[in-house]
């Protein structure tokens, strides 16, 4: 899979991709990151990649045809394997679901906006969909990238170690996608007077799985008792 992100800020993703699962699997040629600067498609002395509101206001807008340019000329063969998505506060919102989704795309192309935003013509006739990563604002759109890369990348073949581990995480059990993961522990089995259950320790595989389910109900009914309700709908 391969994940091309649009931005004006290219150094900003020195970094967040250079470490664990997601670093070994570029190592690994598992997946590909490719960062491009916005600014190698303007047209113009200045790269100018802005400019001000039609009809007023506050900030910069990001102009269109820097983009348009920039995904016609990463993807001139676009195709229904790929999807163009404008990181956007107006999107849908990303969640687990989401990320599998996209996760079986073969290319995505992430436009990260600034400023004020993005020309609204890149949503309407150039992005197949806009994402939000949350209900807040961010300053743009590189955070929120990174982000969705990183919980996509997890789920493309062969980029866990254990294939098993990406199954049953929190909001991926394909039995309650809607429950968080049950928590675990690790030595030592007291830790200032502090016990880890029992039960992990017992070595019995059923009593284990039954306790795990339990755990893991009674975790999302304190931190999230508005995904039981989706689990009961
Ligand atoms: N004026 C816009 C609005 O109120 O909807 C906000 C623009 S924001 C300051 C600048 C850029 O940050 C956006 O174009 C988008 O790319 C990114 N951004 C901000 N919040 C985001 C979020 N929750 N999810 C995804 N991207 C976000």
């Amino acid at each position: 899979m391969v994940f091309h992100v649009i931005t004006i800020f290219p150094e900003f993703f020195r970094g967040p991709f250079d470490y664990g699962v997601v670093a070994r699997a570029a190592q690994a040629g598992k997946l590909r990151i490719e960062i491009h600067n916005l600014r190698d498609w303007t047209g113009d002395r200045h790269k100018t990649v802005d400019d001000r509101p039609f009809g007023g206001g506050e900030g910069m807008v990001l102009k269109p045809e820097p983009i348009f340019h920039a995904v016609e000329s990463i993807l001139p063969d676009r195709n229904e394997q790929d999807r163009v998505i404008l990181l956007s506060p107006q999107g849908r919102l990303f969640d687990q679901r989401e990320a599998v989704r996209l996760s079986r795309y073969r290319r995505l192309v992430l436009i990260c906006g600034r400023y004020e935003g993005v020309d609204e013509r890149v949503a309407e006739h150039l992005a197949d969909e806009e994402l939000s990563i949350g209900d807040y604002v961010l300053s743009g759109g590189e955070l929120a990238a990174a982000v969705v890369i990183d919980a996509v990348a997890r789920l493309v073949e062969g980029v866990l170690g254990n294939e098993q581990s990406a199954l049953r995480e929190s909001f991926q059990d394909p039995e309650a996608p809607a429950l968080l993961d049950y928590p675990q522990y690790t030595r030592p089995a007291e830790f200032r007077g502090w016990k880890a259950p029992e039960v992990l320790l017992s070595g019995n595989h059923e009593e284990i799985r039954r306790w795990r389910r339990q755990a893991a109900l009674a975790k999302t009914a304190r931190m999230r008792p508005e995904l039981l309700e989706k689990l009961r709908n």
